[in-house]
């Protein structure tokens, strides 16, 4: 039996995540490798530190790449920060603020949830609500942007509700991070993370992740050990941060921090504000061009994701028969329906990279004729 490599065709990424890739960041994967301890390399690590730290926009000293997908983000806010026994609000409007309900029961905390429609924003009313009558809860946990059905929700007010009632916020922003307005330190989010492979157009497999000062806190006067030796941020500090004194926790993904490097210098480049309005401008064009081919959106209009259009399938059209039909004849790959949506809609990303008007018009023309061929 022989092997060859593996060639991949170039798609084109308009999906729920992994976005395309630019070939400025893939030519950065291709860099020698060097130690994971080499000066040259810790500089970079600090650059990275910085650049997220922009990203997020704030100052949290603790600000990293953790070396895991964003489910492993998601993991290590909650394993740090909540002890069994403790209180949660988890707001649930879509898959992965129930996977939020996962983590908090694992842990032996008790969650308290607070349903939402799928494809609305979380009810702030509801969450005021639940923190008027929870005064025990200490965490409250919600996603910014709910990738599996293209809700955008509003943080600052959510936050703003958590810090009047002592509660400190856990923040889902795998999508929303560099694609919608996000401000870590203005709206006094407590513990945040992210992915690379939606908005930051990087490879997949880190998670920037970011602890204010009081976050820090709690996980530092914990009672109880933190259950995962890899999650325990307590050891990760000592690997991210420390002048000179850097000590060996795992091997980091050198190539692929060298591609989160650079996909956040183009971040950086560009502006944060004026990649926000860029995925606002294209996800417009797109919104008016499938309204033409008389396809509607499932959130309205003020909620909606700009990066994630979640649309109904037409009435008629064969979901996987259309989705393999572009992939063939276009190269594009759009989203399936995730949970109560599977079967029931697609999701076209416009994520980083990915949105961009050259991508708007060849996605609205092989829908076009995918449906009417
Ligand atoms: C993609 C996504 C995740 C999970 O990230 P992975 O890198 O796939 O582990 C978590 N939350 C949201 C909102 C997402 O869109």
């Amino acid at each position: 039996m022989t092997f060859k490599s593996f060639n991949p065709p170039q798609r084109i990424l308009m999906g729920p995540g992994p976005s395309d890739v630019s070939a400025r960041v893939l030519s950065a994967l291709a860099r020698p490798t060097v130690g994971h301890l080499d000066p040259l390399f810790i500089n970079m690590m600090d650059e990275v530190k910085t650049l997220l730290q922009y990203a997020f926009q704030t100052k949290n000293e603790f600000t990293i790449a953790l070396s895991a997908p964003g489910s492993a983000g998601m993991e290590a806010c909650f394993v740090n920060l909540v002890e069994a026994g403790d209180k949660v609000i988890v707001c649930r409007n879509g898959v992965f603020g129930d996977r939020m309900i996962q983590n908090v029961t694992r842990i032996g905390a008790e969650a308290v949830v607070v349903d939402s429609p799928w494809g609305r924003a979380v009810e702030t009313h509801k969450v005021k609500a639940a923190l008027h009558d929870h005064p025990d809860a200490k965490f409250l946990a919600f996603v910014h942007a709910e990738t599996s059905t293209g809700a955008l929700s509003d943080a600052k007010t959510l936050c703003k509700m958590a810090q009047e009632h002592d509660c400190l916020t856990i923040v889902d922003a795998v999508t929303s991070l560099g694609g919608v307005e996000l401000k870590v330190d203005e709206w006094g989010i407590d513990a945040i993370y992210s992915g690379t492979q939606k908005c930051m157009s990087c490879v997949p497999g880190i998670s920037p992740l970011s602890f204010s000062p009081k976050a820090v806190a709690v996980v530092q006067n914990r009672k109880t050990q933190i259950q995962s030796w890899f999650l325990d941020q307590t050891l990760v500090m000592g690997y991210w941060s420390g002048e000179g004194k850097r000590s060996y926790h795992h091997t980091a993904p050198v190539n692929s921090l060298y591609a989160l490097h650079e996909a956040l210098v183009m971040l950086h480049d560009e502006g944060l504000e004026n990649s926000w309005a860029r995925h606002k401008e294209q996800h417009e064009v797109l919104a008016k061009g499938l309204k033409e081919l008389g396809i509607e959106f499932i959130v309205p209009e003020e909620e909606r994701l700009p990066q994630l259009n979640a649309i109904y399938i037409p009435e008629g059209a064969d979901d996987a028969k259309i989705r393999d039909y572009l992939l063939e004849h276009y190269n594009l790959e759009i989203g399936a329906g995730l949970g109560a949506f599977a079967g029931k809609a697609w999701r076209i990303g416009l994520m980083g990279h990915a949105a961009k008007s050259e991508n708007v018009a060849l996605c609205l023309s092989a829908l076009k004729d995918a449906l009417y061929q």
